[in-house]
Order: structure tokens, then C-alpha cells, then sequence
């Protein structure tokens, strides 16, 4: 392994304009990292990419390269890109746990993060790197969020959340398990308690539904609380997907993977949201899919279609004239996420947007002074590193706001 991706740093043209860097969402500095570890400067190497980005050895892993980093590599004119995400990788896995605490002056001032995934804690850990009193707090026993609960242990196994768990210990980080805010504490109990500041990343966890008969039966389950424990759900043989992106590829596969024997996965076009990588590991792992069925309903026989006359450019030009009854023992529907809206609901003057997402102004504050937020619950369904991105970003306006 580290043999072949010293070729692969060897190959990198070290360009003055990097367009990998500007490819990859938190701008990671490619060649420089590149450089450190070619002559040998791991841990420098290694310091580097977590300065960048604290989530570096978890993007690595899930980010969508061949879209970002990868995809902008000038070498895919001649087409071998370099694939700098597997040294990220070597690098960062390296770096995670012998990296150096350093001491930093403490600013006397407590923090609360509101949710424990990508975005807060990446927030988490530039706070106290910036000398702040960290307690991150999460509906959940375990940190990670949809790192933990949502992307499947065969694509990211969970020690790497083991791992960021010490790293939390060691940096001195509080974490608060199985505290949902919004219930029996909100977000008024912590300026009562001193917290000088609030960061709220609590993602999308409402699973969307469609509205359609049906979806309370007992064959019928959401993606994500599926994936959040597959063991809980007995599906059966014949499994039907409502879907076509990321989520719903995960569900395809982690369902093969869990007895599973026949798998479909059904969009109401041709249009598949997933990424190409993730659509074509689903076929790999024997998941089929089905083009122009628009759900009507579900029976305790599986789904009810639409089927779409498709003409020869792909467009719908009808349906047929007969709705048709597909045989499932379980049907799962992954049609995207939307936040939870127990903070709207308990925090006076928290304003939502019109997709029901976390308002905030140009400095990441919500309409609640000295209340931040980033992450999905201000975007809505993104990706790790996206969260990072914007959790580093927010962090600098929060540490303006509390100076
Ligand atoms: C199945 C699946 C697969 C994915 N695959 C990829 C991938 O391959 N690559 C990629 O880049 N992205 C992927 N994503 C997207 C990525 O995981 C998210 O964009 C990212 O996790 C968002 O980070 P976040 O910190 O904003 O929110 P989350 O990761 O959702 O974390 C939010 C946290 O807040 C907690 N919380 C919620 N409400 C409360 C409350 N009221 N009180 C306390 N805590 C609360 C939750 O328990 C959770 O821990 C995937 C998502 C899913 C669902
Ligand atoms: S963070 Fe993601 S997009 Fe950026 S260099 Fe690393 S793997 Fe590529």
C-alpha cells in the first residue's frame, strides 16, 4: 500500500494552479501535502490535512472523488488522474491517533454543541483548539452521526468513531450522550447554565414521506431508520426501494448484505440521484433497478406502480392504462430527509426556512443571538465534507461573535 501511493504522489505534477484543490469542497492543499509526504514528513503531512479539514481521514473514505479531488485532476485529460484520496487516507489514518495535544490558552468560556456528526465535531474540535470549554451533546449514545447511524459499516467501519471518540477525550471535549434538545432540556437551559454561545448541527433525521396509503404497514420501512439498525428489521426475501440516491444504494446493499435475496430499487424516471461510484457497486452487490414506476401505494403485498411509457429519448409520454402490484416481502422508502422540528418548537424566535431547514444570516448565526448552526440542518442532505466545511467556517464567525 505505502509503496503504490508513494507512485501515486510521484505521479502528481505538482501544478502552480491546483485544480484538485479547487475541485474539493474545504480546498484541501493537495500539492503541499503531497510534498511533505515525499520527503518523508508524515506527521507534517498529517497535521496539515487535520488543520484543513478534522473529518480529512473520514473524506478520504466517503467523499464522492471522482466528482471532486480526483475528478479535477488535470491527469484525467490523459486519463490516469492522480487518486490522492487513498494518500489522504494513509496520511490522515497515520495522523488521527499520534498527533500531538497542543496546549492552547483557555479563553474561560463554555461552549454547547448541539449534535455529534460531521459538523459539530468539527466544530467541537476547533473550539477547543481555539481555547474554548466544549460539551457536545447528541440525541444518540454514540458520536458520529450519520457517520455511525446512516453510512453502512462495509464502506466506513465504525472504529474510525472509536477512534474520534478518544481524540475528543484527549482534547478534553465533553460529550453528553442521549440528550435530545428540545425535550426535557432546550436551548434557554444552557444560557441559564453559562454557556456563552450555542452551535446547532442536528442534520436531516425526519425521513420525507410520500403521503400515500400504506405507508404505516408493518412490510413498510423508512431508509435511514433501517440503516440506523438493520438487525431490528426482519425483511424478508424480496425487498422493493423507493429511491435512487446515496441513501437508498446503501440500504440496497446492506440489505443483500443482511439475507436479503432479491433487491429492486424503483425511481419514477430515468433519473438517478446517486452518485455513479454507488450505483455501480449496488449492481455489483446484485441489486436491480427499475426505471418510470411512480409509487401509488403499498399493500401487505409490496408496492403499488405507475409504469411509465417511455418514448425513444427517454422522456414519459403516458402511463399504462392498468396499476401493477409488485411482489415484495418488505418495501423501504428512501426519498430523502428533512430536519426534526423539536429545536423550532421549544426555542422562542428560531427561525425556520421555508423547507422547514435552519435559518441563519451571512455570519452562520440562526435568528437567535449567540445561536449558530451549519451542517444538513441548514442545508439540507449534503456530505461529510460539506458539514466540515461549513462547521470551520461558522466556528470563526461564532469566536468573532464571543470576542
Ligand atoms: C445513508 C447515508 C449515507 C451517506 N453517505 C455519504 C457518503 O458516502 N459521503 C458523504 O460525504 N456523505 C454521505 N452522507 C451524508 C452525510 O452523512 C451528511 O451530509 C453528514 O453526516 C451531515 O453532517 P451533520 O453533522 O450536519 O449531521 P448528522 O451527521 O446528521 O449529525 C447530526 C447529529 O445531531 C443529532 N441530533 C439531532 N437532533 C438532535 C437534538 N434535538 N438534540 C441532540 N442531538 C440531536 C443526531 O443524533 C446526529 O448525531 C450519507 C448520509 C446518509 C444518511
Ligand atoms: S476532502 Fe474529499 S474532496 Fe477533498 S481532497 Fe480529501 S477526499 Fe478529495
Amino acid at each position: 500500500m505505502a509503496v503504490r501511493i508513494l507512485t501515486e504522489a510521484n505521479r502528481c505534477l505538482q501544478c502552480r494552479k491546483p485544480m484538485c484543490q479547487e475541485g474539493c469542497p474545504i480546498h484541501t492543499p493537495i500539492p503541499q501535502v503531497i510534498r511533505e509526504f515525499k520527503e518523508n514528513r508524515l506527521m507534517e503531512a498529517g497535521k496539515m490535512l487535520f488543520d484543513n479539514n478534522p473529518m480529512s481521514v473520514i473524506c478520504s473514505i466517503v467523499c464522492d472523488h471522482e466528482a471532486q479531488c480526483t475528478g479535477h485532476c488535470v491527469l484525467n485529460h490523459k486519463g490516469a488522474p492522480v487518486t490522492f484520496y487513498n494518500i489522504e487516507r494513509f496520511v490522515s489514518d497515520a495522523y488521527l491517533d499520534r498527533m500531538k495535544i497542543e496546549q492552547v490558552e483557555k479563553k474561560g468560556k463554555k461552549v454547547a454543541v448541539i449534535g455529534a456528526g460531521p459538523a459539530g465535531l468539527t466544530a467541537a474540535i476547533e473550539l477547543a483548539r481555539n481555547g474554548y470549554d466544549v460539551t457536545v451533546f447528541d440525541d444518540n449514545n454514540q458520536i458520529g452521526g450519520m457517520l455511525e447511524y446512516g453510512i453502512p459499516d462495509f464502506r466506513l467501519p465504525k472504529t474510525f468513531i472509536t477512534r474520534y471518540q478518544h481524540l475528543m477525550q484527549r482534547m478534553g471535549i465533553l460529550f453528553r450522550p442521549n440528550t435530545a434538545f428540545g425535550e426535557a432540556l432546550t436551548i434557554r437551559d444552557l444560557f441559564r447554565d453559562g454557556y456563552a454561545s450555542v452551535f446547532v448541527a442536528t442534520g436531516v433525521w425526519r425521513p420525507k414521506t410520500l403521503g400515500i396509503e400504506g405507508e404505516s404497514l408493518a412490510n413498510v420501512h423508512f431508509g435511514i431508520s433501517y440503516l440506523a439498525n438493520p438487525a431490528a428489521h426482519k425483511l424478508g426475501e424480496t425487498v422493493a426501494i423507493i429511491g435512487m440516491g446515496n441513501v437508498a444504494m446503501d440500504v440496497a446493499r446492506t440489505a443483500l448484505r443482511h439475507g436479503a435475496q432479491s433487491v429492486t430499487l424503483y425511481a419514477r424516471s430515468k433519473r438517478v440521484a446517486a452518485s455513479q461510484a454507488e450505483v455501480d457497486y449496488a449492481r455489483l452487490d446484485g441489486a436491480e433497478f427499475a426505471f418510470g414506476y411512480a409509487i401509488q401505494k403499498i399493500t401487505e403485498e409490496g408496492p403499488v406502480f405507475k409504469v411509465a411509457v417511455f418514448d425513444e429519448d427517454g422522456k414519459i409520454t403516458g402511463y399504462e392504462d392498468e396499476p401493477l402490484q409488485v411482489h415484495a416481502d418488505s418495501t423501504i422508502l428512501a426519498v430523502s430527509q428533512a430536519p426534526k422540528n423539536k429545536l423550532l418548537l421549544t426555542t422562542e424566535g428560531l427561525e425556520p426556512t421555508d423547507r422547514g431547514l435552519l435559518a441563519i444570516d451571512e455570519n452562520y448565526m440562526t435568528s437567535v443571538p449567540g445561536v449558530f448552526a451549519a451542517g444538513d440542518v441548514v442545508h439540507g442532505s449534503n456530505t461529510v465534507v460539506a458539514a466540515a466545511n461549513d462547521a470551520k467556517v461558522a466556528v470563526q464567525a461564532m469566536i468573532r461573535y464571543m470576542s
